[in-house]
């Protein structure tokens, strides 16, 4: 029998009663997996008012013992991380060092959030008038909720429940469809790490089980990755029930390479950054701009992408796995079709990809096109395959140009060996992340994850001290003492 992926309610992992069950499939192979359950409204009013309970408990828990299970989950997190990593490669493809990676970037953020204590610290002023003092505190919002997308299973849930319960919260999670098992493991050892019952529950589902969290009014905020239009949707119909939400959607990153910069780290480090998780990436640089004389290159990062090849999680020789699903696939392969009769030059072609021993998998192989334009569908729409763009322009102020005007804004990065071409970029382009000789400017969870424009819609980015902020309240306290009241050695004052 298929295993039926349990729901996690009120502090148990139970099979959902639903009659409804979404296949979750090895996208290599096309075999059946596991089923996801379509939690039943029932089961969601059970989370809510068990997560409603437990914050009453929970947000008068010490903060250090908050912190302590953030230790403990981070130890049992690091002693499970290749076994996490195998789940995570066998419903999402990946290679297993990028399995690992996914986890990994998840554990940092438990690091983070066992900070905590001061974290949490606010502010203070004494004497804001004569005798009156003022401090502020961080207080927990109450119930919150996260909806994740299937391409970082391990580190996009982690991005969310471990600082959000940190901070005194209870925390809803409704992870991807397409890769449940990972979050439901991730569940598994927060129970082990100390969570008590109701800090965190795990529902199942779609739109209508997202729906139920952006309608019900004890989620006071909504945490959501994926893709633009829902992420809009979310935005929209989550602040409009004034809900506080941070949305962070897809993206369309530009890499800029000028002709002084280092040119075998140029080649390595775009294959890698466009091909990387099949391109399904949030952060993967899906467009070369190269400027003047650096277009000289293009034939040899070509003739390089075009060496590597995807494969099985367990193939050390493969640089990426399968696209999730046949459909995007699909997509994918249209767009390459698209690029094609809008003009562009085909470089490397990655449709009808083949990998011996998998004839099922969505394969599809490195691709590259070459003398990209603005106006092109390849070029505006995030393709989210192994597809890399390039375009040419004659200047740095040309690039930058044209990397603003581009709608999205979550990553990008600049190739150099001009500390002036650098600090101008970094500087003026309007994007959120920016690396400097670093394709994927991922920031650790010290800093925040920001990403501007089309790729966010909000206000407080995820982790970091933003991530704190979103997740509380600040109460500022203005406190006066009268010395007449002091008591002296007779007693109390009694005039
Ligand atoms: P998706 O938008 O299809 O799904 C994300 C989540 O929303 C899932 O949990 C899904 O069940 C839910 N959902 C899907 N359709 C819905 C609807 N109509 N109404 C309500 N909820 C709905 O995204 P995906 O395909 O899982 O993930 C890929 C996308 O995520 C890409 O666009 C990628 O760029 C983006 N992404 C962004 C970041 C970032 O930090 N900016 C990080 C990772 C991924």
């Amino acid at each position: 029998m298929t295993r039926k992926v349990p729901v996690f309610i009120d502090g148990e992992f139970k099979q959902s009663a639903t009659e409804q069950w979404i296949d979750v499939t090895n996208p290599a192979t096309q075999e059946v997996i596991a089923q996801a359950p379509v939690t039943t409204l029932a089961e969601m009013q059970e989370a809510v008012a068990s997560a409603k309970k437990a914050f009453l408990t929970w947000k008068e828990t010490p903060v250090s013992e908050r912190a302590r299970v953030m230790l403990r989950y981070q130890a049992l997190l690091k002693e499970h991380h290749d076994e996490i990593a195998e789940i995570l490669a066998g419903e999402t493809g990946k290679t297993f060092d990028d399995a690992k990676g996914d986890v990994w970037r998840g554990i940092e953020v438990v690091e983070h959030a066992a900070n905590i204590p001061s974290l949490l610290m606010g502010e203070t002023v004494e004497n804001v008038a004569r005798g009156i003092d003022s401090y502020s505190y961080t207080q927990p919002l109450g119930v919150c909720a996260g909806i994740t997308p299937f391409n970082f299973p391990a580190m996009i849930p982690l991005w969310m429940f471990p600082l959000a319960i940190a901070c005194g919260n209870t925390f809803i999670l409704k992870p991807s469809e397409q890769d449940p098992l990972t979050p439901t493991r991730l569940a598994e050892l927060f129970v082990e790490a100390g969570a008590p019952k109701g800090v965190l529950q795990v529902i199942h589902g779609g739109k209508e089980q997202v729906d139920f969290l952006l309608d019900e009014p004890a989620v006071r905020a909504i945490s959501f990755v994926g893709s633009v239009p829902v992420g809009q949707y979310i935005y929209r119909r989550g602040t409009e029930n004034m809900k506080r939400v941070q949305a962070f959607a897809g993206a369309k990153n530009h890499c800029v390479i000028m002709p002084d910069a280092n040119k075998s780290q140029v080649i390595s480090n775009l294959v890698g950054a466009s091909v990387g998780a099949a391109g399904q990436r949030c952060m993967a640089i899906s467009v070369a701009v190269f400027v003047g004389a650096a277009r000289e290159w293009i034939p040899e990062i070509a003739a390089e992408l075009a060496k590597v090849k995807p494969g099985g999680w367990n193939d050390k020789g493969a640089a990426f796995g399968p696209l999730i699903s046949p459909q995007a696939k699909q997509r994918v392969e249209q767009f390459i079709s698209q690029g094609e009769k809008e003009g562009a030059e085909l470089l490397v072609d990655g449709r009808n990809c083949e990998v011996e021993g998998f004839p099922d998998g969505n394969w599809v192989g490195p691709t590259m096109f070459g003398k990209v334009t603005t106006d092109m569908e390849i070029y505006k729409n995030e393709i989210f395959g192994p597809v890399l763009c390039t375009t040419e322009v004659n200047s740095l102020e040309e690039a930058i140009a044209l990397v603003n005007a581009n709608p999205y804004g979550n990553g990008t990065s600049i190739f150099t060996a001009s500390g002036a071409a650098a600090r101008k970029y970094q500087h003026e382009v309007e994007v959120g992340q920016v690396g400097i000789n670093i394709p994927i400017p991922v920031p650790l969870p010290f800093f925040s994850f920001t990403g501007w424009k089309g790729s966010f819609f909000g206000d407080l980015h995820a982790y970091g001290k933003q991530g704190v902020r979103f997740y509380s309240e600040t109460k500022t306290i203005t406190a006066r003492w009268f010395e007449s009241d002091i008591a002296d050695a007779s007693g109390p004052n009694m005039t």
